[in-house]
């Protein structure tokens, strides 16, 4: 069963822009298809502060890997670019330096853990050298040392035998210690922001939450801000502090992640919260999201969640919702009807 984390860590209150790490400010990406352009994130704002955990939560395209691939700079070009917006990292837009100052921040800095980790491993290197080979690259570490370093940090995520598997290649390890190998690599250089783009989803359930833990334990150790990216709600109720909730590349809604657990003020948040376990208590009450996700070529007119939505008015087919401020600090939501919502009506 879901559980609710009390208010915890450096960040938990933190939604105020001046103190933010990270700060992206009305992003737009556009992507090149077959079926002509389409804007996976449309205008998509969030601050993530220095030790604070932002879960990132949405369906499957709904812009969230996209947003945290163009936070990286690592758009796949030429498909994808961005084209409006800002995205502040310790007080400079990246958006306006050069990739190769990008690049040298990605490691030291920033981070990031895929969901699939043979993406990120090669798979005719040992794991030892492709974790040693950050300390090699970044801190001109010798051959002995990397390898030291990376037997250390194997132990810290929590690998067995780290002084023999250090040797081994990526094929010799299970998903969930794959995903720990990559785990290490990306806090090998202490990097202030690491972003985790569904790192459970190839796990099972009980790897997710081992992985879950040892990311939530790793951010408390290390001080790092973290953005965990996931479709599944229930796999970081316990460890973020702020939650945004993305629909076709816009924000639903965003605040503390208890409060919106507890009193949802968009309706596709209140439905996430009914087909959760945790949440509605009762499997027999689980009640699914009804409708399929948007087709980002031919959005609705309005708002986007309008064929989904039971709280649905003729408005709602016409305007586009903005976010704006409800119902306490740091709470947003982008839709018309959020304070009947938020009532239950
Ligand atoms: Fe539903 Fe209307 Fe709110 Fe959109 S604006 S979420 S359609 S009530």
């Amino acid at each position: 069963m879901t559980t609710l984390p009390a208010p915890q860590g450096p960040g938990a209150s933190a939604a105020d822009p001046s103190s933010a790490l990270l700060e992206v400010t009305d992003l737009r990406v556009q992507f090149a298809t077959a079926a002509g352009p389409i804007t996976p994130v449309d205008g998509l704002s969030f601050t993530v502060a220095p030790g604070e955990t932002l879960a990132v939560l949405g369906e499957s395209g709904s812009g969230k890997s996209v947003t945290a691939q163009a936070v990286m700079g690592l758009l796949p070009r030429p498909a994808g670019r961005v084209t409006g917006g800002r995205i502040v990292y310790d007080g400079v837009d990246l958006l306006t330096r050069p990739a190769a100052q990008v690049r040298r921040l990605r490691g030291p800095e920033m981070a990031m853990v895929f969901q699939d980790p043979l993406c990120s491993l090669n798979p005719v290197f040992r794991v030892g050298a492709q974790i040693g080979e950050m300390f090699r690259r970044h801190r001109g570490a010798s051959r002995r040392q990397a390898k030291a370093a990376a037997v250390d940090l194997m132990k810290r995520v929590g690998i067995p035998d780290a002084a023999k598997r250090v040797d081994d290649y990526p094929h010799q390890f299970s998903g969930g210690m794959r995903q720990r190998v990559v785990i290490a690599m990306a806090i090998a250089l202490d990097p202030r922001l690491l972003i985790a783009d569904e790192p459970t989803t190839a796990l099972d359930v009980t790897v997710q939450a081992q992985i879950m833990n040892l990311l939530a334990g790793l951010q408390q150790e290390y001080g790092m801000a973290m953005v965990l990216i996931t479709h599944d709600l229930g796999v970081v109720a316990d460890v973020a502090d702020r939650m945004l909730l993305v629909y076709a590349g816009r924000a639903a809604e965003t605040g503390r992640i208890r409060e919106v657990y507890e009193r949802p003020a968009h309706p596709y948040a209140a439905g996430l919260m009914a087909s959760l376990p945790g949440v509605a208590g009762d499997q027999e009450r689980l009640t699914p999201i009804p409708g399929a996700p948007p087709n980002l070529a031919a959005l609705p007119s309005g708002c986007p969640f309008h064929p989904r939505c039971p709280y649905a008015v003729d408005r709602c087919r016409a305007e586009r919702p903005p976010l704006r401020a409800v119902s306490g600090a740091g709470r947003a939501a982008a839709c018309h009807r959020a304070e009947e919502v938020l009532d239950g009506g």
